[in-house]
Formats: structure tokens, C-alpha cells, sequence
């Protein structure tokens, strides 16, 4: 069993039904759709093509919806490209927008820029491929030499060294995004460029009057972000290390320390973490990982990540399948190492609540009597994700008949969805969880369970009561 989970990210390579088939078959737990390159119709699209393909395999797989957010973006030039050379001139300029331009301008789509920046600051394009030093400010543009050149195509993307660019957080389209999350049951969104626990706040707002619960991940992209990582992880249902763009803000050389220091954070506040970008990106083209590569997503495993992401990889690389199996390969390969199954139990530490007594209790006795598996009866999923918390060598599965439920959980690291009605099995509800583990594998007779659940079957947050049993062959 493999304890990590992998996000895919979709788009014209992994959108054949087939090809989804096959990357969930490798081991997708969560399909990622980026707002950022589709219209409603795509999104509808491609999560119906993923759910139905996880549903021919027989697996639930959780549905991400990545918000394109304020990316600060250039226009577009005559010839579709321009190649600047170090010391040239370039002039961003807010009113030219998207028209055509030459001559050594641009349009930029972001009104404010110019206010937001001073001369000597640096100016990075294309995820840093390129670096421009502001030289003068107008009020409507933004005059630049260029530090590093090459060839700037059309519309690409441009962050400010250091971070500080005012651009609001949820921008229109993310708000209609946020209807569509709604309108086709998104188990996760992310939310681009979220600066502070407020933006969470607007999203839930935002979530909520759509009627949608989907949990809020908040990706830590800009500087200003890495400053609130605390805030951001106790109000979000988890936090991205959205590495991409991340890296272009406070530099790469800020970026294992940021990425460590956010993977500590995250397991403070019991906040879901996703390590993203880059992660297996020279199988854009080629069948197998680098050397560096498989010790990167190791690594992340080594930090306990609860899901790995591929991007460009699954996106539109040449090995989408290939990609999803690397992955899978490296995550169980690093699960055997003792840095993660030795469990990490918190002796000192206070229960806020009785569920969490209760899954903190089963992950000890579990890890102490060598239990084959904890079963938690759940009907949020919260016993499930209070058990994933913890680091544990022992597989949590997360029993409910709530679909929406199973499709969350997904994202937990070590938990298992499993099919399972409380309410249409007989009265002795602990032992024929059991049951169903022995039926799909999951345990072996004479294994140990140990099973959480509450006193009324199918109500969430009643987690109350914890039973040990062994697994028994059937007497039918
Ligand atoms: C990133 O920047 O690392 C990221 C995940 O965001 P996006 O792919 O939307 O730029």
C-alpha cells in the first residue's frame, strides 16, 4: 500500500478517457483541473471524464479545482514573440492591454503595477527565464532594462522579485470558478496567490452562499504568503507548496527551507499539505525521472507530504501514465524507510475535542499492539484525517457510505476510502467493519482492527467510542 498521495494535473495529454483510465489504474488519488487553461465547459468535461474513469476502475478519486487567481500577466506582441538581449529597453505599458504591440512595449494586464513598483527593483518573467530592472515609473507605465534576456513570448506571466505586488486575491473569474466548484461538487479548491487568512475567508464566503463544501487549499505562491504560513494552515483545510511561482518570488535558493519549514507547519496545525511543481518535469519528454527528480518527491515523502503533484507532466508531457507510475514507485520505495513508519506519537500534547482523543488513542494502541489496519466508522471523514496526522506505519481506512466523503479523503496521507453503510449491516456494527476489510483484502483472519466510531451510526462528529478486535474467518 501506498501511504502518499498523487494529484494529476489534466489537461490535452490525460483528457482521453482511456489514457484517465490508465493514470488512475497507476495510482491517481486526485485529478487537479487549472482553471487558469479552461472555460466551464472544460472543467465540466474533464471532471465528469475523471469520475467516470475512476468509476470503471472502482476507486474514488477526489476532484481539485485550482483557481486561475490575479497572475500578473504581459499582452501579446505583433510577431507573437520578441527577443531582448541584456541592457535593452522595455516598456510595460497598462493601457495597452492585450493589443498587438511592437517597438519595444508591452501591455501588461495588471492597472496598478506601476504604483506598486520602484526603480532597482527586479521584474521576473516567464517563471524567471527572464529578469528586467525597473528603471522609471509613469502612471500608466513601467519603464525596464533587461537584466537577463531571451525570447518573451505572448502573455506570459511576470512576478516581482521579493514579492509585494498588491493584486487582489479572488479575481471575477474565480468567483464564477467558485459556482462551477460548486455546480459540479469540487472535493477540493485551490486558491492562487491567497495572501492572508482572509482571502480563506472570502473563499468559504464565497463557497458557501454556492452551496458547495469543498475544503480551501491555500497555495503558498507569494512572498507575502510565506509570512502567514501559520495563519493560512489553521483556516484552510490544507496549504500548497505552489513551488512554481514560489521559487520566482523569494528566489530558489529561499525554496528547500520555505518548502521545510512549510511541510513543519502544516503537521503543527493538523493542515493537509500538497508538495507541487517541477516534481518529475523532464518526463514532460522523457520515460523516466532524473536521479534528482525521484530524490525530490522522496524527500517530500521523507516530510511527510500528504500528496505529491505533477503538473506540465500529466498535463501535456509525452508519458502521462509513465509519470503517475514514477511517482508511485518512489512514494513506497521512500515509505520504507524508518524516518516514515516510525510512529510519531505526541505524549504532551492536549485533545481539543473527544474525536480527536479517540484517533489519537487508536494510533497509539494501533502502532503499540501492531494492528493491521484502523478502521474508523466516519461520516465527515475528521476521525480519518485526525488518525493521518500522526505519523503512522498502520493503514487508517476511512469507512462511510458518503461518497463526498471517500472523494475527500483522498487527500489524506495513509487513508484509505472503503464503501461501507453502517446503517444496512447488522447491529454489531465494529466487527463487521472488520468484515468488509477481510473482504477487500485490507486485513487477513487473526489481524488486528482497531475501529473507532460514535454511538449513532451516520452522524457526524459523534466519534466517541474505540473497540480492538481480531479479524475472524466467516461463519457463512
Ligand atoms: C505553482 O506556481 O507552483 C503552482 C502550482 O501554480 P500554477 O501551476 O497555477 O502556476
Amino acid at each position: 500500500m501506498r501511504r502518499t498521495k498523487i494529484i494529476a494535473t489534466l489537461g490535452p495529454a490525460s483528457q482521453d478517457g482511456a489514457v484517465l483510465e490508465a493514470m488512475v489504474r497507476a495510482g491517481v488519488d486526485l485529478v487537479r483541473i487549472n482553471a487558469a487553461h479552461g472555460d466551464r465547459d472544460l472543467i465540466e468535461r474533464l471532471a465528469h471524464e475523471a469520475r467516470a474513469a475512476a468509476s470503471r476502475v472502482g476507486r474514488d478519486v477526489g476532484v481539485l479545482l485550482d483557481l486561475a487567481g490575479p497572475k500578473i500577466r504581459i499582452g501579446r506582441f505583433r510577431g507573437g514573440a520578441l527577443t531582448l538581449a541584456e541592457g535593452d529597453r522595455l516598456v510595460l505599458d497598462t493601457e495597452l492591454g492585450d493589443a498587438p504591440a511592437d517597438g519595444g512595449r508591452v501591455g501588461v494586464n495588471y492597472p496598478a503595477l506601476p504604483s506598486d513598483v520602484h526603480p532597482g527593483d527586479r521584474l521576473l518573467l516567464d517563471d524567471g527565464q527572464l529578469v528586467l530592472s525597473v528603471t522609471a515609473t509613469t502612471a500608466t507605465t513601467v519603464d525596464c532594462r533587461v537584466v537577463t534576456g531571451g525570447v518573451l513570448s505572448d502573455h506570459k506571466g511576470l512576478n516581482r522579485q521579493g514579492g509585494g505586488l498588491s493584486a487582489l486575491c479572488l479575481t471575477d473569474k474565480d468567483r464564477a470558478d467558485i459556482r462551477t466548484a460548486a455546480d459540479i461538487g469540487a472535493d477540493y479548491v485551490a486558491l492562487s496567490f491567497a495572501r492572508d487568512a482572509d482571502d480563506v475567508r472570502e473563499a468559504h464566503r464565497l463557497l458557501d452562499a454556492a452551496g458547495s463544501d469543498a475544503g480551501v487549499i491555500a497555495k503558498i505562491e507569494r512572498a507575502e504568503a510565506l509570512a502567514n504560513v501559520r495563519p493560512l494552515c489553521d483556516i484552510a483545510a490544507g496549504v500548497m507548496v505552489a513551488r512554481g511561482d514560489l521559487a520566482v518570488e523569494i528566489g530558489d535558493w529561499e525554496l528547500a527551507g520555505a518548502q521545510k519549514r512549510i511541510l513543519r507547519t502544516a503537521h503543527e496545525t493538523k493542515a493537509l499539505v500538497i508538495t507541487a511543481t517541477q516534481m518529475m518535469e523532464s518526463m514532460v519528454h522523457s520515460p523516466v525521472p532524473t536521479r534528482a527528480e525521484v530524490l525530490d518527491v522522496a524527500n517530500a515523502v521523507f516530510d511527510g507530504t500528504d500528496a505529491v503533484m505533477l503538473s506540465a507532466e500529466s498535463a501535456v508531457g509525452r508519458h502521462p501514465v509513465k509519470a503517475v507510475e514514477a511517482m508511485a514507485r518512489v512514494c513506497v520505495g521512500a515509505e520504507q524507510e524508518r524516518v516514515t513508519t516510525r510512529s510519531r506519537l505526541r505524549g504532551d500534547e492536549r485533545w481539543e475535542t473527544v474525536n480527536e482523543a479517540i484517533a489519537m488513542t487508536a494510533v497509539h494502541a494501533a502502532s503499540g499492539l501492531g494492528a493491521r489496519a484502523i478502521a474508523a466508522l466516519t461520516e465527515s471523514g475528521t476521525t480519518a484525517l485526525l488518525c493521518s496526522r500522526v505519523r503512522t506505519a498502520v493503514p487508517i481506512y476511512a469507512l462511510t457510505r458518503n461518497a463526498r466523503t471517500r472523494a475527500r479523503v483522498t487527500l489524506m496521507r495513509g487513508v484509505v476510502p472503503v464503501d461501507f453503510d453502517p446503517l444496512a449491516v447488522g447491529s454489531d456494527v465494529p466487527r463487521e467493519a472488520v468484515r468488509r476489510l477481510l473482504e477487500i483484502g485490507a486485513v487477513k483472519v487473526g489481524d488486528i482492527v482497531v475501529v473507532t466510531r460514535g454511538d449513532r451510526e451516520g452522524v457526524a462528529g459523534g466519534t466517541n467510542a474505540l473497540r480492538i478486535l481480531r479479524a475472524e474467518a466467516s461463519r457463512g
